[in-house]
């Protein structure tokens, strides 16, 4: 089950979307990373790591982190300071440098 939120900045507005689960994989026979989607349970039981979006709090760039190789930079400009997505709230908001998000209560999304 994947839920989803979104954040809405105080300051400008600006809204990110997030699922709970990320993107599980899978290695295939060659080594080669695929994506389990929802419903394939057997896909998923097979997956070994998570791709899960990641947001620079310093230049607001999207990526994503590998549960089995993570990331401690933004690949954009180089910040340690970056915050899952789907935990977003409370951080400050790296597009207006002012605002902060907070969970959209009005938002809610389950698949
Ligand atoms: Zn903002
Ligand atoms: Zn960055």
């Amino acid at each position: 089950m994947a839920e989803a939120v979104r954040y809405v900045c105080g300051g400008c507005q600006m809204a990110i979307e997030a699922w709970s689960d990320g993107n599980p994989y899978y290695l295939d026979d060659d080594g080669i990373k695929h994506y389990a989607y929802h419903p394939d349970h057997e896909l998923l039981d097979r997956c070994i790591g998570n791709d899960s979006p990641h947001i620079c709090l310093a230049c607001g760039a999207e990526f994503m982190v590998d549960s089995l190789a993570p990331e401690t930079t933004c690949p954009k400009c180089g910040s340690g300071d970056f915050a899952a997505t789907f935990h977003l709230g409370g951080q400050r908001c790296p597009f207006c440098k002012n605002g902060v998000f907070t969970p959209d209560p009005n938002y809610h999304c389950i698949s």
